[in-house]
């Protein structure tokens, strides 16, 4: 039992910082149409962690796997938008012995979801039903093998600071109020916190102006992901 803990616990790969995060913004900017390659392996942390999933009323073939008993309407979205919730377990109504039971038509919520975004922001998931999420996020460890890797983490960590220490200053502006739109939000949001500095030609992190980082908050791309 030991020994199996001790494998559950051994730190994973995560890749090069700055690979990964042009990814995760790719997927981001795609509307959720790009798909994250995660190396997930087996893990079912993020179907057995009590998440609602959300499903656009255009994506019709995972409409169509999925039995309507299971769907209720997204509150606060327009009409067609629906959720898919869990069991008493925690989990995943589609989720099988074997996996997602419609994992090529799975939801595209569950398609770009990426738990190493935890790590990369350095937001702790603190959720007691998100355990096994937060298990595996902190397993991730990123590479820097260049400047660029540290740089583009130190903005993105410097943005969920200053989300948190500015929520005064920003509220109405979609202040997170879970561990993964936080999360996501700082990845969204670490351009604001990188100015190139032309005497030493390269980037540095910087503290934006709470406007700036307002604006960019209400900008049309906004936080996304499972609700946790
Ligand atoms: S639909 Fe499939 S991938 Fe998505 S949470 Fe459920 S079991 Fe997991």
């Amino acid at each position: 039992m030991v020994q199996e803990d001790v494998i559950q616990d051994r730190p994973l790969a995560a890749g090069d910082f700055a690979a990964w995060l042009a990814g995760m913004e790719r997927a981001l900017d795609s509307g959720g149409d790009g798909q994250s390659v995660v190396p997930c392996g087996g893990c079912t942390a993020c179907c057995t962690s009590s998440q609602f999933v959300h499903i656009g009323p255009e994506e019709a073939e995972t409409l169509a796997r999925i039995p309507s008993q299971l769907l209720f309407p997204a509150p606060g979205l327009p009409s067609g938008h629906v959720l898919l919730g869990y069991d008493e377990h925690g989990h995943c109504p589609m989720l099988g012995d074997g996996g997602c039971s419609i994992y090529e038509h799975r939801p595209r919520t569950c398609r770009t979801y990426d738990c190493r975004v935890f790590p990369a922001a350095g937001v702790e998931v603190d959720d007691e039903d998100q355990l096994p999420i937060a298990r595996r996020a902190r397993r991730w460890q990123f590479s820097f093998p260049a400047e660029v890797d540290r740089i583009r983490h130190t903005a993105v960590r410097a943005a969920d600071r200053f989300v948190r220490e500015h929520r005064d200053l920003l509220a109405g502006a979609g202040v997170p109020t879970n561990a993964t739109q936080r999360a996501v939000l700082a990845v969204r949001l670490h351009g604001e916190f990188l100015r190139h500095d032309d005497r030493i030609e390269r980037s540095v992190v910087v503290e934006p102006e709470p406007e700036a980082v307002r604006v960019a908050m209400t900008s049309p791309l906004g936080a996304r992901g499972r609700a946790g």
